[in-house]
């Protein structure tokens, strides 16, 4: 469904919504990229809860997400998701980057949440080439929101060329 879908440009830390989705890493560590961003926006809580996740199931495999609080950001929560390191297009990229959008999706119904922001997962430090990762996400997103009761799906897009290319791929979606 995607009228359910907007895309804008922005910082994802600053969102009103009831959860903002993390591009993270299968250790759950925090990194660079947004995920530094919301873990310095959202202070010591993510930190904690994704250790404890860390003890308990060993982090989060790829393709997967799990959810903290969101501690002092505007959102309630942080999801997660873990997309995929690009290598050459041939090791499962694509399926491992739509399952870490509809894995978080599932995540958020789950939680009876409505409004939900993601990053553009995976096209920075990990390589995906964006305008095909536009394409896979917008496309699994727009299914998922078929059979589902979420409100509205942002897309928050840090750059320009990142928002033109997301929003040409919702065009021809
Ligand atoms: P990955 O390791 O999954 O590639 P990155 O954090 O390196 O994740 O990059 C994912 C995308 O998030 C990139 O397009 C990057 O420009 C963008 N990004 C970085 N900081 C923010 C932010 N504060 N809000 C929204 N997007 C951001």
């Amino acid at each position: 469904m995607k009228e359910k879908i907007k895309l804008l440009k922005g910082d994802i830390t600053e969102q009103e919504v009831d959860a903002i989705v993390n591009a993270a890493n299968s250790g759950l560590l925090g990194g660079g990229g947004v995920d530094g961003a919301i873990h310095r926006a959202g202070g010591k809580v993510i930190e904690e809860e994704c250790k404890e996740i860390r003890n308990r199931e060993g982090g989060c495999p790829t393709g997967k997400a799990v959810i903290t609080h969101g501690g002092n950001l505007k959102a309630s929560y942080v999801i997660h998701a873990v997309g995929p390191i690009w290598k050459d297009g041939n090791s499962d990229e694509d399926n491992l980057l739509a399952s870490a959008y509809i894995e978080s999706l599932k995540i958020a119904d789950k939680h009876n949440l409505k409004t939900i922001a993601f990053p553009s997962i995976s096209t920075g430090a990990y390589g995906f080439p964006v305008d095909r990762a536009a394409k896979i996400a917008l496309r699994a997103v727009s299914n998922y929101l078929d059979k589902s009761d979420i409100k509205e799906v942002r897309f928050v897009l840090f750059s320009d060329y990142d928002y033109d290319v997301y929003s040409k791929a919702y065009d021809e979606l």
